[in-house]
């Protein structure tokens, strides 16, 4: 039997778009952090399903659609 892992995901952000009200941190805090000014900072990719949940989430929820999601494939 196989067992597929899920489809890892590389969050990117336009920070030319993005407002910094931090909604996409505190939904996916482990691919999200802040920086000082409160602006987001991409840690990684999202690797596991609770991750890959979480980032969707924050990308969905972006209000200014500020997070592009792109399959991390190595
Ligand atoms: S939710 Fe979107 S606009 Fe707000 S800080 Fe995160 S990337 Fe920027």
């Amino acid at each position: 039997m196989t067992t597929h892992a899920p489809a890892a995901l590389r969050p990117e952000i336009d920070l030319d778009v993005c407002k910094g009200h931090g909604r996409c941190y505190m939904t996916a805090p482990d691919v999200f952090d802040c920086d000082d000014d409160g602006y987001p900072v991409v840690l990684g990719s999202a690797t596991t399903s609770a991750a890959i949940r979480e980032v969707e989430r924050a990308a969905a929820n972006c209000p200014e659609k500020a997070i592009t999601l792109h399959p991390d494939v190595r």
